[in-house]
């Protein structure tokens, strides 16, 4: 192999980012990935039967379309289509009845009758900030661009989505509310919850919640095409178990979290950094199912099925019970459940009239308590006969989850913890940088954090340009 001036450890989505745009800068470029596939998490398999195609993991993508780097990218020449179903997210109640996230605000706020009038205050004024925020957002603390803006957002964002709900009356504004907050893995009383519900929310409007054709697989494979069409190479089922087995290079990035880090770099690192790795926390895990179906999943609100993603869960205070409990380290009786249908948008993931399913719920870390008949409950409740329509289930506790890739410790699907302690400054205020030069992390265990838009990457990858992006100090050519 020729050397390499970068290595990267790790071919998820902020793995791929950070290989790209030192690729785009000239340097050779070599991704390092332990499992036989690419994408970490983002990646499709046949989980359950032939024909079946699952999302591994990350199966929704609203922050991977508003990526202001992804967007940058010709991944569409590489075969990467957006599938935008026509409402954003739906949030069943008992009853019958749901609230639908629209992919306007407008028509949003008309379906929430008397709580209408906040809804459209409240998104409005995000959506139309977006342009302005978003660097912010998705991107390190840092000065913004648009303090103004940014400062109006920001005294929302910082709150719990318990405070920004008070001026919410009715149920369903209150549940919808509740269930985007939810996706922050924290108790919903905890300060940020409130920013969580309102970028997820914006970006239903802004660019929809929209999943890839064909799967998460292929939004990967678009990367992975344009890093290779820049030079640079990925090389699957290679695991780095030591830095010591890597060839020279100038910079060193790790797609990883403290935990498989500190594993395969402890001994090079300074005691006080090793220390504060180990400081860094987990948060909840996850347990998830996917199901193989012989039909639509049976659901008594009709509007349910005019998305991809669907919040499971009840009223704001059973989510927010059922959050309070995880966080206290009990598995929910009624757990609050996120779950995507993808094959109601795109046939070509399931044989002719089948479907599949995706869903998981939040777990204390590292639980080993069978959640399946608790998920396939919630769901049974608002769409009976559901579990007559499956064909087949596979479920992933949250071992099964650290087990296929390191950095979900105990299944915590988010790389750790978001509250406000870690949000800013993860893992550790140096966030990109490690203490050895030209060693790096590029993660979701740094800014912005988790989900799919590879900002992590990008934004480590500046870093080593700003550091590094002189002469090659590796080959000194004088
Ligand atoms: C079940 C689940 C559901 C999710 N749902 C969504 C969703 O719907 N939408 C969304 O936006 N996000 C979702 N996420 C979160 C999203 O997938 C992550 O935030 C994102 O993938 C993080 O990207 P990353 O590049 O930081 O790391 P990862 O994607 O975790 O990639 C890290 C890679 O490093 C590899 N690796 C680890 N150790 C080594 C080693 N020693 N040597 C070589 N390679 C190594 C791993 O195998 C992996 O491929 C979900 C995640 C999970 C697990």
């Amino acid at each position: 192999m020729a050397e390499p001036d970068a290595i990267v450890i790790g071919s998820g989505p902020n793995g791929l980012a950070a290989a790209i745009v030192l690729a785009q800068a000239g340097w050779k470029v070599t991704v390092f990935e332990a499992e036989p596939t690419i994408g970490g998490g983002v990646r499709s398999a046949a989980l359950t039967l032939p024909g079946f195609v699952h999302d591994v993991c990350s199966a929704v993508h609203p922050t991977a379309i508003a990526s202001p780097f992804f967007r940058t990218l010709p991944l569409q020449r590489h075969g990467l289509e957006w599938i935008d179903p026509p409402a954003a997210f739906a949030h069943p109640l008992d009853g019958g009845r749901a609230a639908i996230a629209e992919r306007s605000v407008e028509a949003t706020a008309a379906g929430l009758g008397a709580d209408g009038a906040a809804y459209a205050d409240l998104f409005g004024g995000v959506v139309r900030a977006w342009p302005r925020i978003e660097g912010s957002v998705l991107g390190p603390l840092r000065w913004p661009a648009h303090p103004f803006a940014m400062a109006s957002f920001g005294l929302r964002a910082l709150r719990s989505i318990d405070g920004v709900a008070a001026r919410f009356a009715g149920d369903p504004a209150r549940a919808l509310l509740a269930g985007i907050a939810a996706h922050g893995m924290l108790r919903l009383d905890q300060p940020l919850t409130g920013g969580i519900a309102l970028v997820l929310g914006a970006l239903g409007h802004v660019v929809g919640w929209v999943i890839p054709r064909g799967g998460a697989q292929s939004l990967t494979d678009a990367l992975v095409a344009h890093l290779r069409s820049l030079g640079g190479e990925v090389i699957a089922n290679h695991r780095v178990a030591s830095l010591d087995e890597l060839p020279p290079a100038r910079a060193v990035l790790c797609d990883l979290s403290p935990k498989p880090f500190l594993k395969i770099a402890g001994s090079r690192l300074p005691a006080s950094y090793r220390s504060a790795l180990e400081r860094y926390r987990y948060g909840m895990g996850v347990f998830k199912m996917d199901f193989a179906l012989d039909a639509p999943v049976p659901w008594s609100a009709e509007a349910c099925r005019r998305t991809a993603t669907v919040h499971i869960g009840g009223t704001f205070q059973e989510i927010a019970d059922a959050e309070a409990t995880v966080a206290s380290g009990r598995p929910a009786e009624r757990p609050y459940v996120l779950l995507a249908q993808p094959t109601l948008f795109d046939p070509s993931r399931a044989p002719a009239g089948k479907h599949t399913v995706w869903a998981y719920c939040h777990v204390p870390l590292g639980s080993t308590v069978d959640m399946a008949p608790r998920i396939e409950a919630q769901i049974e409740r608002f769409a009976p006969g559901f579990r007559d329509r499956i064909l087949a289930r596979a479920v992933s506790t949250p071992g099964d989850i650290e087990a296929r890739n390191a950095n979900y410790a105990g299944g915590d699907i988010g790389a750790g913890a978001a509250d406000l302690r870690q949000f800013f400054t993860r893992p550790t205020w140096r966030t990109y940088s490690t203490p050895v030069r030209g060693l790096y992390l590029c993660s979701a265990s740094t800014p912005p954090g988790v989900g799919v838009h590879g900002m992590c990457g990008y934004f480590a990858a500046q870093r080593v340009l700003a550091d590094l992006g002189g002469p090659d100090t590796r080959h000194p050519t004088t």
